[in-house]
Parts: structure tokens; sequence; C-alpha cells
């Protein structure tokens, strides 16, 4: 069993009071994991440190705190007992999906009682497909992909799609209100989920599956756990909205003069193609180096490295040949207006494939080559060359010269825009904490000045709650904290998540 301890005092008398709480919350650890193990069995009760490892530490291995345990529920009724088991001995619940987190929001932080960490990944059961009504029942456990894959298989889409989607689950999906690479067309996660089932904090179970397109009948309850990381309840399954399955794509990598020339691209492929625009992603120079430098198989789709490059792809239920066309006509447009460099387009699926692979390598490719302050902000779409512009400027003020790694989803207004450090570089830096904080808050003041956000799909989880406390009005806070306490008196859930 893992032993964790509280801070100790110099002081006498806290000391001897810390031994006190120490040897409480052992007790109570002890007692309660004899019966989760009653519960659950004792496979799913893991409280070896070896075993708790992978659960402990966050995707980038950044982030890793004690947790008492960490239990693997099979079904609803189980996570029901853990939680009113966790309630009486009064240990905190952290949910966990597939721990893919970017900002730290699956594992355990380094303050207060260490938490039972509740692995959602044995609930992997896909209940129902309803083809005819574009709806599929799903368990929380349930990964990405396999969602994917089981809605292509009826001939429908599950819209969302993000780098993640052969780890992440549905679970986290909701509970970070993700977004992905098709947000542009379809929406983010909370927009293509029509119910939801949740583990509330005295272990009662909302059965809210509705698969309904109109349901009037008071507060829309399930966007009260969509996008609030797991601090107001435990989502054990939810229904998710299926699309017709585009079977005929076009997909192009151009190279964009500059950001502002993308973005007046992005307006003629709107003007152009409607909705059948489904994703327009953009990289800077130095992140395709990374990718291509760091990812066996990866390599730049152009002759040459320039600055900027975008991602655009079409998708319909038909039209294949009018869609290349449309897609090549526009690109010609741009060309002669003199917006891009260079372009080519994928004439079939191998070689979709291996460009939508430059666009989900980016942060395996960062993560192998050094430490990307990673940042999440949106700004209105039309802000984004001057939210580059000016956050590099910010960047460069601290560190002149630094490497800057630019993702934007573009369609969006979200640039993950990352100041760039070698592993020797960090290594050397005197005070890296400082750094970081530094070069997040220059980022994200900039993406404030512009009317935006720190956080367009990540969440908070631990890195984002100085941001929190420092961008949030008094008032916003104030709802949030009223909606905690409601749902969550005894702060069982995600204690220090989400809010300051
Ligand atoms: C390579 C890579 C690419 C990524 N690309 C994107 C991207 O394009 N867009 C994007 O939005 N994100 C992206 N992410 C971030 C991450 O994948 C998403 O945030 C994802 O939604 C997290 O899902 P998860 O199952 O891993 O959740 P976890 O990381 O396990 O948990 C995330 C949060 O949700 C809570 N939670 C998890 N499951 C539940 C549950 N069942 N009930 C209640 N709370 C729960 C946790 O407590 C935590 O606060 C990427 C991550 C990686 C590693």
């Amino acid at each position: 069993m893992l032993f964790f301890r509280r801070g100790v005092s110099a002081d006498p008398l806290l000391v001897r009071e810390a031994a006190t709480i120490e040897e409480l919350d052992m007790k109570n650890v002890t007692a309660l994991i004899a019966a989760l193990e009653a519960e659950l069995g004792a496979d799913a009760v893991l409280t070896a440190e070896s075993d708790l490892a992978p659960f402990t530490e966050d995707w980038r291995g950044r982030y890793k705190g004690p947790a008492a345990a960490v239990v693997q529920p099979s079904n609803t009724s189980q996570v029901s007992a853990v939680v009113r088991l966790c309630a009486a001995y009064g240990v905190p619940v952290l949910p966990q999906g597939g721990n893919t987190s970017l900002c730290a929001g699956a594992v355990p932080a380094n303050v207060g009682l260490p938490p039972v960490i509740v692995n959602l990944t044995r609930m992997r059961r896909i209940r129902h497909i309803d083809a005819a009504n574009g709806s599929m029942e799903v368990e929380a456990g349930c990964v990405l992909k396999t969602i994917q894959d089981a809605a292509a298989a009826e001939q429908r889409l599950y819209a969302v799609s993000l780098g993640a989607e052969g780890s992440c689950q549905i679970g986290g999906n909701l509970s970070t209100n993700a977004g992905g690479t098709a947000v542009l067309r379809y929406g983010n996660t909370r927009d293509n989920v029509l119910g939801l089932e949740v583990v509330l904090a005295d272990g009662t179970v909302w059965n809210g599956l509705r698969a309904l397109r109109k349901d009037n009948t008071g507060l829309d309850l399930k966007h009260l756990f969509i996008g609030t990381e797991g601090t107001l309840g435990i989502i054990t399954a939810a229904t998710l909205k299926l699309h017709p399955l585009p079977v005929q794509h076009a997909l192009a990598w151009f190279a964009p003069v500059d950001p502002a020339a993308a973005l007046h691209i992005l307006g003629m492929f709107q003007a152009a193609c409607g909705s059948r625009l489904s994703a327009f992603e953009m990289i800077n120079r130095r992140q395709l180096e990374l990718v291509v430098e760091q990812v066996p198989g990866r390599r730049n789709p152009l002759s040459e490295l320039h600055e900027w490059h975008v991602l655009v792809e079409l998708g319909d239920t038909h039209g294949g040949e009018e869609m290349a066309a449309l897609m090549q006509q526009t690109l010609e447009h741009a060309a002669v207006a003199g917006l891009i460099h260079d372009a080519v387009l994928a004439s079939n699926q191998t070689q979709r494939a291996a460009l939508w692979e430059i666009r989900h390598s980016v942060s395996e490719a960062n993560k192998k080559a050094g430490v990307g302050l990673t940042t999440d902000c949106a700004v209105p779409v039309s802000a984004v060359p001057l939210f580059i512009e000016r956050a590099t400027q910010a960047v460069h003020a601290i560190v002149p010269g630094l490497d800057i790694l630019v993702v934007a989803h573009l369609g969006d207004g979200n640039a993950h825009f990352i100041p760039f450090f070698t592993f020797d570089a960090w290594r050397q830096l005197a005070d890296r904490s400082a750094m970081a904080n530094a070069m997040r808050r220059c980022v994200n003041d900039v993406a404030h000045e512009l009317r935006g956000t720190f956080s367009a799909e990540h969440g908070v989880g631990q890195t984002g709650l100085p941001e929190m406390a420092h961008y949030k009005s008094a008032a916003e806070l104030g709802l949030m904290r009223a909606v905690k306490n409601a749902l969550d008196p005894h702060n069982l859930f995600n204690p220090g998540r989400l809010l300051p």
C-alpha cells in the first residue's frame, strides 16, 4: 500500500497534530480499501506502488501525485458503491479515463488527501446503436476510436476526432468538452451528445440517457457535467449524436504566405464549400520540422519547407470528383491571388492518411524533442494572425529568439502557441517553474486582450488553476462555486481542480 504524508511543520505542536491526522488517515484508508475490495473484488483495487504508477503520472511525465488506490469498476452500480464508500470514509475521488489530459487533469496533485482514482477503463461496452435515430449509447470507458469505428460500421459518423483518439475515453472527452480537428463542421464534444448517465456525490445514479433532439423540460442537466472535469460527478455512460458518414473526401496540404493569408483562404473555402469544409488546421515551420525529425515515417509533403502549412479537408456523403475539383479550384484562386506558395492534393486514401498522420503527430514529436509550454488559447477567428504576432513578441521579450511552435485549429480560432525549449536549455534554467508561468501568462494575456480564453479545449486541470484565478471574474467564479456547493457539498470530486 502507498503510504502518504501530510506536510509536517517545524512547530512541535503541529508535528504532533500532523502525525495524529496521518494515523487517522491511514486507518481510514486501510478500512476503505478493505471495503472497496469487498465491493469490487481484489483484482479491481490496485494499491501497490508499481501498479499505481501508470495512473498517477500524466501523459507527458511532468506531473505525479500520490493516490490512496486505483479502482476499476465494471458497471455503474459499482461506481455508485465506490462513491458512497469514499464519501463515508471522507476520501476524495478522482475520476480518470485514458489519462491523456494535457493539463494534468487526471492525475493527483500533491496537496490534500490522496484520492481514490476511479479509472473507467473496464466500462467499455457499446450498449446500443440506433442508426435511424442517429444515436449510440456507450459506457464512459469506451475509447474514442472504438466509438468512431462502431459508428462507421453502421454508416454513421461520430464526429469528434483528436490525436489521442486511440487511448482517450468518451468519459474524458465529455468531462473536458474535447475539441479536436472537426469542430469547424461538427462542433465540440458538447455538440455531439444527447444524454448522460452520471453518478452523483452521494452515490445516486442520474439516468439522463435520452436520445432526443428536442427536450425543453427545464434545465438541460447534462451540460453541468460536460466540461467540468469530473468536479460534479462521474459520467458512467452517454448517448452520442451520430451523423451520416461522409464517404467522399478531398484533402490538401498547402503553404499560405502567412497566417493572414490562411485566414483569407479559410473564408474562400467557406464561401465555396459551405458545410463540406470539415477541417482547416495550421502549423508553423518549426512544428513541421519537429514532426519530421522525431516521428519515423513522417515527411514534408511539399518540396520546400515554408513558414506556414495548412491541412484542409472537404467531406461529404457523395460527389468525390466534384469535391476534388472544388478543392483544386479554390486553391488555384488562392494561388492567383498570391496567397499561397505551394500546394499538394491527396489523390488516394494512403496519401490522405499520411497527411493526417503529420497533423496527429505533433504532440508525440514535441514530447520527444524537448519541453513545450503548451497554451490553448482561443480568440475570435479573425484575430488569430494578430494573436500569433503579439504572442511571438511577448515571448521573445522574455527569451529573445526562443523557438515557437504553432498548432492552430484555425477554423475555430484556437491556437496552441507553444514556447519551446530543448531539454538542455530547459535544464539550464535557474527557475523553471517561474519561466513556465511567465511564458504561459504572457501568451494568455495576449489572448485576454483580444477577448479570448486561455483554455479552448484542453480544460483547466492543474496547470490552468492560476489562470482561472487571474482571468475569471469574481461573479463567474462565484457562480461556479455555487454550482459545486450544490452538487458536491463535501468537495468529494476532484478537490483542488478547476476552481481555484
Ligand atoms: C496526442 C494528444 C493529442 C490531443 N489532442 C487534443 C485535441 O486535439 N483536442 C482536445 O480537446 N484535446 C486533445 N488532447 C487532450 C486529451 O486527449 C483530451 O482532453 C481528452 O478528452 C481526455 O480524455 P481522457 O479519457 O484521456 O481523460 P483523462 O485525461 O483521463 O481525464 C481528463 C479529465 O476528465 C475527468 N474525467 C475523465 N473521465 C471521467 C468520467 N468518466 N467522469 C467524470 N470525469 C472524468 C478527469 O478527472 C480529468 O479531470 C490530446 C492529448 C494527446 C495526448
